[in-house]
């Protein structure tokens, strides 16, 4: 029997559209929420837009702007370049914050909808030292929405251990492969599907791509 209703956090790029499918088996309503804070490329607002509306799922829009305000760095600001991080500092995509106010947004949001879940794309797997998706932060979290406003929320987070191999493999049982890798937009360049293939996001995705694709016998 499918639990009730859930909130998915959907950014339009691979791993959210994984967890929306995933999200779409789990429960019997699902509804998604994307956070718009000027990033880099509006394309992502609209590609999530299009994956949900062709998935026949209700779309939340809410304005973050007030994130660039805060915090403007390479996902929000065409001047600042995106670069990897190196000697153990953060990458230049790295948004502090992002996750906490994102899922705080989703805690309230999942509230007012009735829905007891939460599911988020968050990954400490390959997480590029991002120290908002560790595992030890979503649950801190978790507890502290429940306590902010007594409930019982559950976040969800169904990429949290796995590789980009295995988010490929999981869309793929989820019969949801061809759907991730041609409707989605994970590059930095805003290039929907296999993207630009130079930016961080588009290695680690096509690596993850091919590490799959060779497991599977097809590479
Ligand atoms: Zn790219």
């Amino acid at each position: 029997m499918k639990r009730d209703k859930a909130v998915v956090v959907f950014s339009g790029g691979q791993d959210s559209t994984t967890c929306l499918f995933w999200a779409l088996e789990q429960f019997e309503e699902v509804e998604a929420v994307t956070f718009d804070y000027n990033q880099r490329h509006k394309l992502e607002i609209d590609c999530a837009k299009a994956i949900t509306e062709e998935l026949n799922v209700r779309h939340h829009i809410l304005d973050m702007s007030l994130l660039n305000q805060l915090a403007p760095n390479a996902l929000t600001r065409a001047d600042i370049p995106v670069s990897d991080g190196k000697d153990g500092e953060l990458p230049s995509t790295f948004v502090p914050g992002r996750n906490l106010l994102f899922l705080s947004f989703a805690g309230i949001l999942a509230r007012g909808i009735g829905a007891k879940h939460i599911v988020t794309g968050v990954c400490e797997t390959d997480f590029s030292g991002y120290p908002d998706c560790r595992d030890i932060f979503i649950k801190s979290l978790n507890v502290t929405l429940n306590l902010s406003m007594d409930e019982n929320l559950v976040i969800h987070t169904p990429l949290m251990w796995l590789n980009k191999a295995e988010t490929w493999e999981m869309a793929d049982n989820l019969n949801a492969f061809d759907f991730v890798r041609e409707k989605t937009l994970t590059c930095y360049n805003g290039i929907i599907a296999d993207g630009c293939g130079e930016c961080p996001a588009c290695h680690l995705r096509q690596n993850g791509l091919n590490q799959y694709l060779a497991e599977k016998g097809v590479l």
